[in-house]
């Protein structure tokens, strides 16, 4: 979601919550349950200049979600639980799934504390080409590129440009101009983008890799308490509806198996990169089927309804991003209101 409709998203949230609107719709569209979607779990940033501050939350703000979805009467689950319950049709306790995307160091630092004294089971995706080093984290570096210079000059596709980042503004303008032509480009062409440009503007990829990514005796560590799933999440984090069908097949299976080797236990839950629509269709949703994954998310926004029993590969979630630090706009999210009306009333079955 870009920024204009984060905002006018978070308006109409705004304007349910003030009108009521959801409590009626809840015992309609809140269905059984909720796969929440999270990344970073740090301290928010300073204002300004900060386009990923949506990829993170505050520790504080996580401790209150934990309290509030256990207040509102959902259950905290790990995805094993959630699978099962949602294969139960005869089990209508309603529960709440935290994961966590990619395999950052503060999940473990910062996250894990607070979910293990909470006693808050979670899932960890790791994208197994940060710990070893080898996938490009090019949101963050690009984020970096901007941040640092007043002018970036660069090459999107055919177009030479030259983007003005001298306030925050502009640099807000540069960042989104070059993140949704490197979202929607060749996925190839995204990665040497974002070498040749850190190589020109001074940004070391993979010690940014290294600074933010949990190592795998960090992530062995980690997936030895109970609490913890650690899930798949491909090798090199591409959007695997642009790959071929074989090389999105090897990136989901050999991801897995990466992990497998590294902590001695196959994940059996995966999360599509970006998990959008264009980043993971009904190819991949079968391809993950075929691999035997016992559930597969998007991030498609929507609660769990007893239909998704029959598409496990192909689950929605719903975002805690920083956009959204607010107890208010948890209790919409629980209520299913507001993608009831994002997906205009469709999936919905009790
Ligand atoms: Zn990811």
């Amino acid at each position: 979601m870009n920024r204009l409709k984060t905002t006018l998203f978070r308006a109409g949230l705004n304007a349910m919550y003030a009108s009521g609107t959801h409590r009626i719709l809840a015992p309609i569209v809140g269905g059984r349950g909720v796969i929440f979607t999270m990344h970073h779990v740090r301290p928010n940033p300073a204002p300004g200049f900060a386009p990923n501050s949506i990829l993170q939350i505050a520790p504080e703000f996580l401790e209150a979600v934990v309290t509030r979805i256990r207040w509102a009467g959902l259950d905290i689950v790990s995805l094993d639980e959630a699978h099962d319950r949602l294969m139960d049709d005869t089990d209508d306790r309603r529960f709440a799934v935290l994961t966590f995307d990619d395999g950052y160091r503060d999940n473990l630092e910062i996250a894990y504390p607070i979910l293990k004294r909470l006693d808050a089971p979670f899932c960890v995706y790791v994208a197994t080409g940060l710990p070893d080093g080898t996938a490009d984290l090019w949101w963050l570096a690009l984020e970096a590129v901007i941040r640092n210079h007043a002018q970036i000059s660069c090459c999107l596709g055919d177009e030479e440009v030259v983007l003005a980042a001298e306030t925050d503004a502009d640099k807000n303008a540069a960042y989104e101009r070059v993140y949704w032509w490197m979202r929607d480009c060749d996925q190839d062409l995204q990665r040497s983008f974002i070498r040749d440009l850190c190589n020109r503007y001074g940004i070391d990829l993979v010690e940014l890799c290294a600074t933010q990514s949990m190592t795998w005796d960090e992530i062995k560590a980690l997936s030895a308490d109970p609490l913890v799933t650690i899930g798949a999440h491909t090798i090199g984090h591409f959007a695997l509806a642009k790959l071929d069908a074989e090389r999105a097949r090897t990136e989901m299976d050999e991801g897995a198996g990466i992990i497998a080797d590294r902590i001695g236990t196959r994940p059996t839950h995966f999360s599509y990169p970006y998990g959008d629509a264009g980043s993971a269709g009904p190819r991949e949703f079968e391809i993950a089927r075929r691999l035997d994954f016992k559930t597969a998310v998007t991030t498609r926004p929507g609660m769990l309804f007893r239909a998704h029993s029959n598409h496990l590969t192909s689950l929605p979630r719903v975002s805690l991003n920083g956009d959204y630090q607010g107890l208010k706009y948890l209790d919409l999210f629980l209520t299913g209101a507001p993608f009831a009306l994002y997906n205009g009333f469709r999936k919905v079955s009790a």
